[in-house]
């Protein structure tokens, strides 16, 4: 423990960020990492609780007490390694972890708690700003041959894993870079993605060879990004590899069906996001929607939908406003209630304090338009009573609306690739495999594994990670009769 009375003597401190009205002008991150002084500070903060439920409210375990010490007495070396650790990518977490670590936090009970993401992304910064992070490649080749389906932070983390163990992977990605979601999808302001490029030459070094633009399959719907080139059979790969893992994401959008939802003008987010951050890298993109000087209407509170208000901003949009289903949650949680876990409670993000307004309990009824294309959207307010929803009488209202952006997250990864794959689904769509016991994250198929969205649902990178790295393990037992990587 850096400072034994720290907690006591500190406030927590926010990263600096650029102000709304400068950001807006950009789509480049805009929060700056901690300085040395003031990490150390936040460093002090910690009480290196006996029980550190920080630890355990993070799903990829990082050793968080030890390495808010080391940050504390100017070893940034060791914290590196000590998160390394456990996370293959701590630039992607510490820049859009939702830190379920920090609702956890003791200190948070009665205070608020240390700033762990703050720190994390000072350590990883601080690694990349020396050059210490640099490739690890395996000693002895295994000569074992692994293909990775889908290059989000799931696949990343398990073909770096493998990697580093020996085998020879390869990874198969529809798009033309990778990064999953991370690349395509959360806003180049919320995450750069030179971030990924980095990793990827990493990994490169590593031995992983990327095969982008290749859609293993064959049918895809037309509503999910696919700017595949080339398609490969499951069975190839079947025949070709020692082992497969499916880290295909959960890509398949909630849809709206309500009258209107075919006009000219409504569309998912992902085909909003997904173009923009394709413009942001220089490319051209033919018939990108464009929000400036439009009336929008994001559907959805979550995080997809936050991104889509954030964009439309930049993009110069008359009036901005994100509807949810849900009522409106309590400002602050019932610390004692709800900690150590993840509260609900009202969550303002950066693209939110940009501009926008917010309208809980609202279901959207119908939406009409001229000439096939959309002007309004007709909602109306909705009471929910034992879990049911409930529509308010006489509570119809109308809004103005030339884009309407559909965030109401995604149903379940692709069905078409599962069937493809011919792998046994769970209940949600998902690919049915276990985190634990006996032949974990294992498909119904021989040989073939999976992990991340595509296994547990829409999530969250950490997750992502988490699941990579786990099955990894398993896949790497699997091919040798034991594994030296961590669980
Ligand atoms: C707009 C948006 C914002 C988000 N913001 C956050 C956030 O701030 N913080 C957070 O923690 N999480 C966030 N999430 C969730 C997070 O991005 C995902 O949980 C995470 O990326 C899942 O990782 P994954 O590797 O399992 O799948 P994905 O990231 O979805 O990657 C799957 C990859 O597989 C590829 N693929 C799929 N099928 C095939 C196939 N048949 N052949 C070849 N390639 C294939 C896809 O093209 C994709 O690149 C957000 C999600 C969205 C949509
Ligand atoms: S719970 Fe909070 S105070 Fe305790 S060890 Fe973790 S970060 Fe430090």
């Amino acid at each position: 423990m850096g400072k034994i009375t720290g907690f006591m003597e500190y406030q927590r401190l926010q990263e600096a960020s650029e102000e709304p009205q400068k950001r807006l002008k950009h789509y480049k991150e805009f929060t700056l990492h901690l300085n040395d002084a003031d990490a150390k500070i936040q460093g002090a903060r910690c009480m290196d609780c006996g029980i550190p439920f920080c630890n355990n409210g993070c799903p990829v375990n990082n050793i968080i007490p030890d390495w808010n010490d080391l940050v504390f007495h100017g070893d940034y070396k060791t914290a590196l390694d000590t998160l390394h650790s456990t996370n293959n990518f701590p630039e992607f977490t510490g820049r859009i972890c939702p830190a379920p670590c920090e609702s956890a936090c003791t200190l948070g009970i009665n205070e608020l708690p240390v700033g762990i993401k703050s720190i994390e992304h000072f350590i990883i910064d601080k690694g990349w700003e020396n050059g210490w992070v640099k490739p690890q490649p395996a000693a002895i080749k295994t000569g074992k041959k692994v293909a990775v389906v889908g290059a989000g932070p799931a696949g990343m983390a398990a073909a770096q894993q493998l990697a580093r163990v020996g085998h020879d992977v390869t990874v198969f990605e529809k798009n033309d870079r990778v990064g999953g979601l991370l690349r395509y999808g959360i806003p180049d302001f919320k995450m750069e993605k030179s971030h990924i490029d980095l990793r990827v030459k990493q990994m490169e070094a590593e031995g992983v060879t990327f095969r982008n633009s290749v859609l293993i399959g064959k049918d895809f719907p037309a509503n999910v990004i696919n700017w595949a080139k080339e398609t490969i059979s499951p069975e190839q790969l079947n025949k070709d590899f020692d082992a497969v893992i499916m880290t295909g994401g959960a890509e398949q959008p909630r849809d709206l069906p309500v009258p209107g939802r075919e006009l000219k003008g409504v569309h998912f987010a992902m085909e909003f996001l997904g173009p923009q951050n394709k413009v942001n890298a220089g490319d051209k993109f033919k018939d990108q929607i464009l929000a400036g000087g439009k009336h929008v209407i994001v559907i959805g509170g979550g995080d997809t939908g936050s991104d889509c208000v954030g964009t439309s901003n930049r993009h110069g949009a008359a009036s901005v406003t994100q509807f949810e289903l849900l009522p409106q949650p309590p400002e602050e949680e019932n610390k004692p209630l709800v900690w150590p876990y993840w509260p609900t409670k009202l969550r303002t993000s950066s693209s939110h304090e940009e501009g926008c307004d917010r309208d809980w309990a609202v279901a959207t009824k119908r939406l009409e338009g001229k000439n096939g294309k959309v002007e309004k959207l007709i909602a109306a307010r909705v009471e929910w009573k034992d879990g049911k929803m409930v529509e308010v009488p006489d509570s119809e209202f109308e809004l103005k609306a030339d884009l309407v952006l559909l965030a109401m997250g995604f149903v379940s990864p692709v069905a078409q690739v599962l069937e493809a794959f011919g792998v046994e689904r769970d209940a949600r769509g998902n690919v049915k495999a276990t985190t634990d016991g006996e032949n974990c994250y294992r498909t119904s198929v021989d040989k073939v594994f999976t992990a991340g969205d595509m296994r547990r649902g829409q999530s969250l990178v950490v997750w992502a990670i988490r699941e990579g790295r786990q099955c990894a393990r398993e896949v790497d037992a699997f091919l040798m009769g034991d594994s030296v990587l961590p669980r």
